[in-house]
């Protein structure tokens, strides 16, 4: 895990939004068993498998790879194509639509 509240920037990539990490409600995942999440772009992978269980497991917003379908927010864009990004709850005082660190959101995969 890196970046809680150190090394990121303030700002979501390329945006004028704040980015949760911070605040302190994010980090980054950018090794799962000791791989690269790049080199782990399949589906069952190690880090797919921990990506759906952080989802499943009732994530208030995860980036990565994949984008996972249920009741939870997921998205993956180009920057989150790397890494896992976790939050696990609301920012307070913030929230709502507005509030992702997603650079551009995709649509879940039919
Ligand atoms: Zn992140």
């Amino acid at each position: 895990m890196a970046t809680l509240r150190s090394g990121h920037p303030i700002n979501v990539f390329a945006t004028s939004r704040r980015s949760a990490h911070t605040d302190g409600y994010a980090a980054d995942i950018w090794k799962v068993d000791g791989a690269s999440v790049t080199r782990q772009q399949r589906p069952g992978s190690p880090a797919y498998a921990l990506a759906l269980k952080l989802y499943d497991a009732g994530a208030y917003q995860l980036g990565s790879p994949w984008v996972f379908t249920g009741t939870g927010s997921s998205f993956t864009d180009a920057v989150h194509d790397d890494h896992l990004h976790l939050q696990k709850r609301q920012v307070p005082g913030r929230g709502g639509a507005g509030e992702t660190d997603a650079v551009a959101l995709t649509a879940p995969a039919n």
